[in-house]
């Protein structure tokens, strides 16, 4: 069994050595995790593995088979439903962007799917193009976020119309779909949600509220809804600023790796990257590795944000470039070319942190992984 973090070296691989290992069990696992903090039996709540972004840049092909436990999947547009059609899926499907066009009305052409209306004309295109397989429908909320959806005032008008669609067959259930703007704060839901259930009150159909912080935060109000949408929470980030995945018991599906691949000896006063946002106080060893902003990791990291050099916790110095980045070898003298190098996901180094260095959310590096990431699975007998 390879330490986590030897080079990982597939037979025929000779691109560049960065790359993002995938690990589809770790997904399973926080599946299972997040199911665990559901009630269960009858009644209760179904979840949609939210895969929007291309799971979070994970790759949905990479991590359907790991979401067979999954009641649904959630997408953001009509053509992500029909690749998951395509990869073998055939349980709903939630589709968060609803309708942009009239012209989506005609990608309304498989079972099973559930549309997020949004606001009334997307009503009108459904009744015009009268899909052959009639979707079921998900009133939007607008709520604390005031994203998309319907205010306060106009939501019974919506339901009015997507009722008259329901009866003339061109649309199945009705239900009814709220997002919190704050679901990570302890106190976070209790106005919304009260606003909410006093908008829908006396209305039939299913609820849906819970992203993965509503899920693990306010579970008793998740647990009262017939659908939960988790998405950060499957790939094994923790959605709290306090609080680690570790503790959560989630396992990252994502670790993000690359080697040195140059040294430099720095002298005191003298600058590494660009405009000397470093500048040495001492004579230092820098290692130079093969990841840069064009590959996704954030340019705005600044120095001191954690890296993991040959199992060592080192940092960055200075400004992240397109294809390479500059670390302090200090803490790791024995380093050279081609030691391996953990970005994040890995060693003992979550996403999340280097996220919050960066000034973002693990969300936004996950799904941000540039084309040129080389991706692959993560092998069953590697070591977690
Ligand atoms: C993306 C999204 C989710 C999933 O949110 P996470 O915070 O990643 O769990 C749930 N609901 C809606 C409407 C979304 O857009």
């Amino acid at each position: 069994m390879p330490p986590v973090n030897a080079p990982y070296r597939p037979e025929g691989l000779t691109a560049r050595p960065l790359h993002a290992r995938i690990d589809p069990g770790a997904v399973a696992h926080n599946l299972a995790r997040l199911r665990g903090a559901l009630p269960a039996g009858a009644g209760a709540p179904r979840l949609w593995a939210t895969v929007k972004a291309d799971a979070y840049g994970h790759g949905v092909a990479r991590i359907l088979p790991a979401l067979r436990g999954a009641d649904g999947l959630a997408v953001l547009h009509l053509n992500e439903a029909r690749a998951c059609r395509h990869l073998g899926w055939q349980g709903p499907i939630l589709v968060y962007g609803g309708l942009y066009s009239p012209a989506d009305a005609l990608l309304v052409d498989t079972p099973g799917l559930h549309l997020v209306i949004t606001h009334a004309a997307q009503l009108e295109w459904l009744a015009h193009a009268a899909p052959g397989h009639r979707p079921a429908i998900w009133l939007r909320f607008a709520g604390d976020i005031h994203h998309t959806g319907f205010a306060a005032d106009g939501y019974r008008a919506a339901f009015d119309a997507a009722s008259a669609l329901f009866r003339r067959g061109l649309a199945g259930e009705i239900g009814h779909l709220n997002h919190y703007a704050r679901a990570d704060e302890p106190d976070g839901v209790d106005d919304a949600d009260a606003v909410f259930r006093d908008v829908i009150a006396g209305l039939p159909g299913p609820v849906s509220t819970s992203n993965s912080a509503a899920l693990l935060k306010h579970g008793a109000r998740a647990a009262s809804t017939q659908w939960v949408r988790p998405g950060l929470a499957l790939y094994g980030a923790s959605p709290f600023a306090g609080t680690s995945a570790a503790e959560l018991d989630l396992r990252p599906a994502m670790s993000l790796h690359s080697q040195i691949v140059g040294i430099q000896r720095v002298k005191a006063g003298a600058g590494v990257g660009y405009s000397r946002a470093f500048v040495a106080p001492d004579a230092i060893d820098v290692g130079i590795v093969t990841c840069g902003y064009a590959d996704g990791y954030p340019r705005h990291a600044p120095t001191g944000t954690p890296v993991i050099v040959d199992g060592v916790r080192t940092r960055l110095l200075g400004r992240v470039s397109m294809d390479m980045m500059a670390v302090d070898l200090g803490p790791v003298p024995h380093a050279c070319i081609g030691t391996p190098v953990t970005l994040w996901g890995a060693g003992g180094l979550a996403v999340e942190e280097v996220a919050r260095a960066a000034g973002t959310i693990a969300a936004d590096l996950l799904a941000g992984l540039s084309a040129r990431v080389s991706m692959q699975l993560t092998r069953q007998d590697a070591a977690r």
